[in-house]
């Protein structure tokens, strides 16, 4: 199928493209990679007047160290970016394992983190990598800038806080507490499909004994979530099978899934909380 007609327009700087999006009334749609936003177009199933082009604003591209450690990543970063950069294999290694799982290489070349997280795919990875790390979020509007938290800027299924008018412009990613384990796993019918269900975890130990633990999900509820329950069980305690099961009892508590073509809600649950426990021990395992 073709899209319906459309005006376009190439941005040349972020006022130019938020006066775009703010004269069209919240009719405009950003254009990132496009490889969500085309494929919709084509399908019909996104209809807008005009589109703004921000591939030309390069000061959005680009993964920097911030002060505390952690990582400060451009909206306009590309999959392959984070996928191949040093910065991220060696600061958060679960997001390098977790692009290895995002789509094909070609999709890769030109999709975009903020394309990601602005679509809001609940199977998607990278919101997930978002949720999991406490990653806060830059949008600026008319209005100026914001940030808010991951947790809070996903609202549904392709639904976030953002407002028609306003462009994400960065992700904030906090540094880990040294040692950190992590674990990722996923189940796709096909590699580079979308995940089934997903899990991924960090783990930081103080004497064998858990310091904190986060555990995300993902495509198992309308958004990516984190599974509080679990982490609470596991905070304070000795890494061992009994308390991977109770964690892995309370993710799976914790999702309400969809029935579709690709699995049931059933199904799904079961897989939270196999998924869970064993990026749970992977995670421990690593913790240095
Ligand atoms: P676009 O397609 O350009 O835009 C997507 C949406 O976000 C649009 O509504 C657009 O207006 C909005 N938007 C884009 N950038 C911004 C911004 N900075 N601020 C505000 N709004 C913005 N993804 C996965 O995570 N996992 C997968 O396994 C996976 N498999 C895929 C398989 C196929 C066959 C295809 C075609 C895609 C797949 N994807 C997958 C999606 C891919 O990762 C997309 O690149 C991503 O979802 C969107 O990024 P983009 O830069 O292409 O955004």
């Amino acid at each position: 199928m073709k899209p319906a007609p459309f005006e376009y327009v190439r941005a040349t700087s972020l006022d130019d493209a938020v006066a775009a999006l703010e004269a069209s009334g919240g009719t405009a749609k950003i254009l990132a990679g496009g490889q969500s936003l085309v494929p919709m177009l084509n399908f019909r199933l996104v209809d807008a007047p005009l589109f703004v082009d921000i591939n030309g604003l390069s000061d959005l591209a680009g993964i920097a160290v911030a002060a505390d450690g952690g990582l400060a990543v451009g909206a306009l970063t590309r999959h392959r970016e984070l996928e191949i950069s040093p910065e991220i294999r060696d600061r958060f290694p679960v997001i390098h394992e977790a692009m290895k799982h995002v789509a094909h290489l070609a999709i890769r070349n030109r999709g975009t983190i903020g394309g990601s997280l602005s679509h809001a795919d609940p199977a998607a990875e990278l919101p997930a990598m978002c949720v999991l790390l406490d990653a806060m979020l830059d949008i600026t509007g008319p209005v100026g800038v914001r940030t808010v938290a991951a947790r809070d800027f996903f609202h549904g299924p392709l639904s976030t806080d953002l407002a028609d008018d306003e462009i994400l412009t960065a992700v904030a990613f906090p540094a880990l507490p040294a040692g950190t384990g992590w674990g990722f796993e996923e189940m796709a019918q096909r590699h580079g499909d979308f995940a089934v269900a997903g899990a991924a975890a960090t783990v930081s130990l103080k004497d064998g004994i858990v310091a904190e633990a986060r555990l995300a999900l993902f495509g198992v509820d309308d958004t990516p979530i984190r599974a509080d329950a679990a982490e609470t069980i596991l905070t304070g305690q000795r890494p061992e099978p009994d308390l991977f099961d109770k964690a892995a009892g309370a993710a799976r508590a914790a999702v309400n899934p969809m029935n579709d073509l690709h699995g049931s809600a059933d199904y799904r649950r079961h897989l939270t909380g196999v998924l869970a426990r064993r990026v749970l021990k992977a995670a421990c395992g690593r913790a240095a």
